[in-house]
């Protein structure tokens, strides 16, 4: 099988993500609720792991909380930084993950939310855009690259040009694992990441990540035990345990902690990611939506390209693409947003993404099967 659809998992892992997965399992206690020799096993991985993160990432262990993946990331941060009767800004390329909780809070009315369009070919203008509509806004939550195109934000200058007292939260469920990046040279209060994606952990892990340098304190979005403060029934102030109640994913931060030992950035993906775009412009009958247009662009992507060929549905694409051994995601991409920017809205399409594992092989075998379909 030839994966391309390394933006909703990467895939292959390593071989020491499940083994250190299944090790915790047979080793493991539950962390931090005992002074036996399986519990202070568990919390030193976890610690390990919480310390690898803030490493990558440029902040201080106790501020890279766990959580079940981007998806709870967001919601904590969305929601737990939420000043009732604010202003939320969000891009035009937004997950759902970032909408829907969004939503939630604008229907409670404890939101007003306030899109700005992303210019594929030019940061000027998407500079300009949130300027236009962040004045006065308390709240920005922005997708580092969009899952949909792979077009990076300028997530720096994007911060500059926000209120200096807007929390400012970044969806790096696209980018942690593809490059480098420190939070506090992105300025923003909190990066949500996904152990599965870039990184290449295991599913159901992920962090919220929060600045050394940020005022923002995040409200809880559920409580419980955290094996500290016992006495008490208010969760603890203090960060991590402020926001990790319950019994921790020991084995999946495990696995996340094997697949960061050695970590490196992929450096082929970007040429993979290139030829694919080549290879489909030169195919009649396909369609790319906002895809880079040249060797410079490619600063500009995360490896993820949307297109449809002419006369297929894009489910009966991906379907035939799989029939000849090509894993490949149709549909929406859980992105009505960035399918109404890019022109897809109506058809959807069909997303591939390349990833460290693929080769120029296997893009050459893509680009014969497309063109024999
Ligand atoms: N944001 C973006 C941009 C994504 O691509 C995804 C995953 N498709 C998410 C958030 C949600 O991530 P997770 O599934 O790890 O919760």
């Amino acid at each position: 099988m030839i994966y391309f659809d390394n933006a909703a998992t990467g895939f292959p892992k390593n071989a020491s993500v499940a083994k250190a997965v299944s090790e915790s399992i047979d080793t493991c206690g539950n962390p931090g609720r005992g002074g036996h020799g399986y519990s202070i096993r568990a919390a030193e991985t976890v610690y390990e792991c919480r310390k690898k993160l803030a490493a990558m990432f440029g902040t201080r262990p106790d501020l890279v909380v766990f959580t079940s993946g981007t998806t709870e990331s967001l919601n904590i941060a969305v929601k737990g930084a939420n000043r009732s009767g604010g202003v939320t800004v969000v891009s035009n390329l937004e997950h759902n993950s970032v909408m829907r909780p969004l939503n939630a809070l604008r229907r409670r009315g404890e939101t007003v939310v306030r899109q700005f369009r992303v210019d594929l070919r030019d940061d000027g203008a998407t500079l300009e855009n949130f300027r236009t509509v962040s004045r006065g806004a308390t709240n920005v939550v922005i997708t580092h690259a969009s899952n949909v195109c792979g077009r990076i934000l300028p997530v720096k200058d994007l911060r500059k040009n926000a209120p200096d007292d807007a929390i400012f939260i970044l969806d790096a469920a696209q980018t942690a694992g593809h490059f480098g990046f420190g939070i506090t040279d992105l300025g923003v209060d909190a990066i949500c990441i996904p152990a599965h994606k870039g990184l290449y952990g295991p599913m159901g892990v992920g962090a919220l990540i929060i600045n050394p340098e940020s005022d923002a304190y995040f409200e809880t979005l559920i409580e419980g035990g955290t094996g500290t403060n016992s006495k008490s029934f208010d969760m603890p102030e203090q960060y991590p345990e402020h926001l990790e109640p319950g019994t921790q994913n020991v084995s999946g931060i495990a696995g996340l902690s094997a697949a960061l030992d050695g970590f490196e950035y992929p450096a082929g993906e970007s040429e993979l990611f290139f030829e694919l775009v080549k290879g489909l412009e030169q195919i009649d009958g396909i369609t790319l939506y906002g895809a880079p247009r040249c060797k410079a662009d490619l600063k500009f992507y995360t490896p993820a390209l949307l297109f449809n060929k002419r006369g297929y549905d894009c489910e009966e694409l991906a379907a035939k693409l799989n029939e000849n051994g090509i894993a490949v995601r149709a549909g929406y991409h859980c992105s009505p947003c960035a399918h109404r920017a890019l022109g897809s809205f109506e058809s959807g399409g069909v997303r591939v993404s390349p990833g460290r594992n693929n080769s120029k092989r296997e893009v050459t075998e893509f680009l014969r099967v497309i063109k024999t379909l």
